[in-house]
């Protein structure tokens, strides 16, 4: 007696080695029948005996290839067929596009030993792939994943590589890219006026790299910028090019045995790094690591990541040296992704070019992860992430676009029970930066037939997001910062309902026109009421206070002292402030003028910084908050705080905690200590106010969201005191804690608001 069954299969399942895989389990338990692509997914019509079939599908379940990620596997018994053998058919098209397109793959350790085998025809060939790994994402204009529709189209195949896509016990069937140095992209060095150099381009560029010289290297989601990281001297002049001050730059090493070297590496951590998604991951770096001390710009953490094209394998390999990689653009623009757009936007920071003639069609970064707690704690999804969806229950009724906040912007797309999140943008600041977001925007739309009804974008009236979503002809829904935040990382964790939310970050707009930033909130997927926030200073001269830490040093200070002659002294015995600054300040806090009030929990690290004599003015945001944590030591005793219960919401007054940090920092305690002990109290001011909140509210569940957990001795000691207090901490994992994660919930609140 024959079985006969129908097998679905969703998720990434194209483009993987899926349709070989099923022909090979068939083949060897005896199944007839066929598979082929829809456009929901691989669908697998079967029979044979009981027994076999029973096999047939247990492997189906089990050995996936490894690329490949199944959501579902819907299986029916069908109504029998005939067939001669098992047979891989021909993609079928049209209907509601809904197969899942795989992010790009590093590549795989069998490509790899042909690309370093003598004897192989792909022998050093910067462009091998096969089903398990290659180019994906940014190659494709258009679904469903085949050739025609990706930036191979150009290239026809040779028989031999023809041969090989055409058999289906082959590595390399339908593998879209598959190429070889007969019929596939190649690969030259020119110099900055486009002219080609002769030799061999990966040993050319080698040479030039170890020289001290700067190339721009054609990767997967964009050109990207590398150098020597071991000297002091180049890795300077890139940052004069680029004008890049202060902020880390991730490195590129050879393989797990070099990482070892230069960071500490924990089992987690190696098996993030040597995932198929390949991110950047923050690690800390060994006391005596060879890097230039330029590159981590004095941080705790230094991120290393592994190569992940052949082309990187290649170059890593030949250059012997571990390489600066970063990306491929100026300052606060978009990466660049086109040969001629490379050779222009670049021309004055790269003295080589690296480059080939296989197309980027989507612009990626690279991603940003660390491990935490023993889970990942992503920090920036972009190459090997997105677009590959986070699923939300219960799934929407309607389409929703949230097109995220202004930094560090990410738009996501929800339908039913998926959210397309975007790949990193970055700041919404520039007309480069809104075109990346638009072309990102149209292309996920096109690949995945996303027609959004509903748009969300925050309440910041300011932000360029906000005016494009007001003019996209929807109905518009807006949501506040926070709440944005609190829910994002209730759908991260799959939990719905009445949270306690703790969004502690550097800044959003809030509706009473203060800035927020230090909130506890009692939140859902609908609404949310402030319940608590830390203490709110002035800030003499807003945002200049970002970057002009003294500025909000000052702001903190006249909230110390009964009069400003008084903290302006006291400010002036610790910084060297001109007279003209003195006056601006003066000026500013006695009229109250241009000095928003702000709770924000990320301007108290940064004053705590600058306290601490570690820096009084910023290269970027965060700067000062970042060496703060990186010059702790294990957290001390904390500082005194109060829970002022008197006002709706709650202050956590934290005047006492800037009284005692100057006291003992004057008392002679040293900055790594007093350091440490502010942490402890900022953990302990979380603590003792979510706990005392949940008395009051009968929540248990305590969510943590927002920049100011990217620092890892404050969330590791907030998460602990939660636990202790018989809370239930929940923290982010599968998308950002920071504003990268944003537009995530505010797709969920638009979707549950409608
Ligand atoms: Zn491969
Ligand atoms: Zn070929
Ligand atoms: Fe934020």
């Amino acid at each position: 007696m024959n079985r006969y069954v129908r097998a679905r299969v969703s998720g990434i399942v194209q483009g993987v080695g899926f349709r070989p895989f099923v022909f090979r389990i068939a083949r060897e338990n005896g199944i007839k029948g066929t598979v082929s692509n829809n456009h929901m997914g691989v669908d697998i019509m079967a029979f044979g005996g009981k027994e076999k079939v029973a096999r047939f599908l247990k492997a189906l379940e089990r050995e996936a290839p490894p690329a490949a990620v199944v959501e579902q596997i819907e299986i029916t018994e069908a109504e029998p067929f005939e067939a001669d053998s098992f047979s891989i058919e021909a993609s079928s098209r049209g209907g509601e596009r809904q197969v899942l397109v795989s992010p790009d793959l590093a590549t795989c350790d069998d490509c790899l030993t042909e690309l370093f085998d003598p004897s192989d025809r792909r022998y050093r060939y910067p462009f091998i792939n096969c089903t398990n790994c290659g180019p994906r994402f940014t190659i494709i204009s258009d679904t469903p994943y085949d050739r025609p529709n990706t930036s191979m189209a150009v290239f026809e195949m040779c028989e031999q590589c023809r041969s090989e896509y055409e058999d289906p016990s082959d590595r390399r069937f339908h593998a879209q890219p598959n190429a070889c140095p007969s019929c596939g992209p190649s690969l030259w060095l020119a110099e900055p006026s486009g002219r080609r150099l002769e030799g061999d381009p990966v040993v050319e560029a080698a040479a030039f790299l170890r020289d001290g010289g700067i190339v721009a290297v054609k990767g997967l989601g964009g050109f990207q910028l590398a150098c020597d990281a071991t000297s002091d001297e180049v890795v300077g002049r890139l940052r004069e090019r680029k004008r890049r001050y202060g902020k880390p730059f991730a490195v590129m090493v050879r393989d797990l045995g070099e990482a070892g070297r230069y960071c500490e590496v924990s089992a987690e951590e190696a098996s993030l790094l040597g995932s198929v998604k390949r991110p950047i991951v923050l690690l800390r770096e060994r006391a005596d690591s060879p890097l230039s001390r330029m590159v981590a710009g004095g941080l705790a953490h230094q991120g290393l990541f592994l190569p992940y094209t052949p082309l990187h394998h290649l170059l890593m390999e030949e250059a012997g040296t571990p390489l600066v990689m970063t990306s491929g653009n100026m300052s606060e623009e978009p990466i660049a992704i086109g040969n001629a757009e490379a050779l222009e936007s670049l021309a004055g920071i790269a003295d080589f070019f690296l480059m080939h003639d296989r197309d980027i069609l989507v612009r990626y970064d690279d991603s940003v992860s660390r491990v935490f707690m023993g889970r990942e704690y992503p920090l920036r999804r972009a190459r090997g992430y997105a677009p590959y969806p986070v699923n939300v229950t219960p799934p929407a009724r309607t389409e929703v676009l949230a097109v995220g906040p202004e930094l560090k912007n990410t738009f996501c797309l929800l339908r039913g029970g998926e959210v397309f999140l975007s790949q990193h943008i970055g700041d919404m600041e520039s007309a480069g930066e809104a075109e990346h977001f638009e072309e990102a925007l149209a292309a996920m739309k096109r690949l995945f037939s996303l027609k959004p009804a509903v748009v969300a974008h925050d309440m910041h009236p300011e932000y360029m997001t906000t005016q494009m979503a007001r003019e996209m002809g929807m109905p518009a829904v807006e949501v506040q910062h926070h709440h944005a935040h609190v829910v994002s990382c209730m759908a991260d964790n799959g939990i719905a309902g009445r949270v306690l939310g703790v969004a502690w970050d550097g800044t959003g707009y809030g509706p009473d026109a203060t800035v927020w930033g230090g909130e506890f909130l009692l939140c859902d997927e609908r609404d949310s009421k402030r319940l608590a926030h830390l203490y709110q200073y002035p800030m003499p001269g807003a945002d200049a206070c970002i970057f002009r830490i003294y500025r909000m040093v000052m702001g903190v200070l006249s909230e110390l002292f009964e009069d400003l002659d008084e903290a302006m002294a006291c400010l002036r015995g610790r910084f060297d402030i001109s007279d003209e600054e003195a006056r601006s300040l003066e000026f500013q806090l006695s009229n109250s003028f241009n000095s928003p009030l702000t709770s924000s929990a990320g301007r108290m690290f940064d004053v705590a910084a600058a306290l601490c004599g570690l820096r009084s003015e910023a290269q970027y945001d965060g700067q000062a908050a970042c060496q703060l944590e990186a010059a702790a030591q294990a957290a001390g005793e904390p500082y005194r705080f109060m829970i002022d219960r008197g006002s709706d919401p709650w202050v956590l007054d934290t005047r006492s905690v800037f009284r005692e940090l100057m006291d003992d920092l004057e008392g002679g305690t040293s900055a790594p200590e007093a350091a440490g002990r502010f942490h402890a109290t900022m953990a302990r001011a979380l603590v003792d106010t979510a706990d005392a909140l949940s008395r009051e509210t009968g929540l248990k569940r305590v969510a943590l969201s927002g920049g100011v957990f990217q620092n890892e001795a404050l969330t590791t000691l907030a998460v602990e005191g939660l636990n202790a207090a018989g809370l239930t901490p929940y923290v982010h994992g599968r998308v950002p804690c920071n504003d990268g994660g944003v537009s995530l919930g505010q797709a969920v609140i638009a979707a549950n608001s409608v």
